[in-house]
């Protein structure tokens, strides 16, 4: 098992199915222009076989398909049911929830449990304006299709000042009438917003969400697992939330997460653009590509921060949010 001085091991892996996305959103990409493919993607099956590596080689237990937009990918529908079949503890899917009504059939007969999906507002105008794609009725119908099926549901908010702090409260009442578990991430300040002063402005903290829901509900706070990036709230007798802090509550000291992007490359911290090409391996016979993984893996666990995240350059979609 590879473990570094904070005693920090890769637990969580994530998987990016493509760079590709029918969003395009503000925080996300600079303009209104959708993030392509790369041009070199790991085929199915050679996907398939990192994955399985790496769940060997670095003792993983819970993993997440995500992107770019994974339900665009032509690779999912045989994806998803191979990571069914692996040794994990946990498989989840994250998605902006456009295609769940599409692949209805896929993830319904998978035996998936759980899914997140990324949702900023419940206003279609503003809706449009932060995706700069697709609709949102079609989202809420596809949660609502996967929740009558009995697949627990997250829905992941990025609550910023001047686009949609004033959706925090109806996407919580939302959430808690409907059973499901609301995530607000804190804007991180990753590729575009690195630039110009939209980060500084749109930025919306633990502290200034908690102020807006106390407003109308008491909360407390509750136990998260160790290498939870969440800290989480109850709501007595309605429900729970959780804030996934960055900035106010750096967790990178506890972090267990390794990314797969696309392309094939092993991420170790969302802050470091330093990545490891995994290809190579692929090419090996099983006992040689475990030897090799093992060491590409010390190297990828040294990349990640000591204490809180720094920014960097790298835009989500391409590594894997
Ligand atoms: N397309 C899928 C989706 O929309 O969920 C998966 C990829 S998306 C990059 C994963 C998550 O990253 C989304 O919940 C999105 O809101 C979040 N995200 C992207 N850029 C971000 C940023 N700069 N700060 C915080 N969250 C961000």
């Amino acid at each position: 098992m590879i473990v570094d001085s904070f005693g920090r091991r890769f637990r969580n892996l994530r998987v990016s199915l493509t760079a590709a996305c029918n969003y395009a959103c503000t925080y996300c990409v600079p303009n209104g222009k959708r993030l392509q493919a790369a041009e070199y993607e790991l085929p199915t099956e050679e996907l398939v076989r990192a994955v399985s590596l790496l769940v060997d080689a670095a003792g993983i237990e819970k993993l997440r398909i995500t992107g770019g937009e994974p339900l665009l990918s032509p690779k999912f529908d045989a994806l998803l049911p191979a990571v069914m079949q692996m040794p994990l503890n946990d498989v989840s899917l994250t998605t902006n929830g456009q295609l769940i009504q599409r692949k209805a059939d896929v993830l319904l007969n998978s035996g998936l449990k759980r899914i997140n999906v990324s949702l900023d507002t419940l206003d279609p105008v503003r809706f449009k304006a932060i995706a700069r794609g697709g609709d949102l009725e079609t989202v809420l119908d596809g949660i609502n299709l996967l929740h009558s099926a009995g697949l627990k549901i997250k829905i992941n908010m990025v609550p910023m000042r001047t686009q949609n702090a004033d959706q925090i409260k109806p996407m919580l009442a939302y959430c808690l009438e409907h059973g499901f578990e609301l995530r607000f991430i804190e804007l991180m300040n990753m590729g575009h917003l690195r630039q110009g002063n939209q980060y500084q402005q749109d930025f919306f903290g633990m502290e200034e969400i908690l102020e807006i829901i106390g407003e109308d509900y008491e909360f407390t706070r509750t136990d998260a697992p160790y290498d939870s990036t969440a800290v989480r709230y109850e709501i007595p007798d309605q429900g729970n939330f959780g804030i996934i802090a960055n900035e106010t509550e750096p967790f990178c000291s506890s972090c267990t997460r390794l990314r797969l992007s696309s392309n094939g490359y092993l991420y170790g911290c969302l802050s470091n653009a330093t990545c490891h090409d995994i290809k190579p391996i692929l090419e090996l016979d099983h006992h040689q590509a475990m030897v090799q993984l093992q060491s590409l893996l010390v190297k990828t666990l040294a990349d990640k921060q000591d204490l809180s995240f720094q920014g960097e350059v790298t835009v989500m979609k391409f590594i894997g949010g």
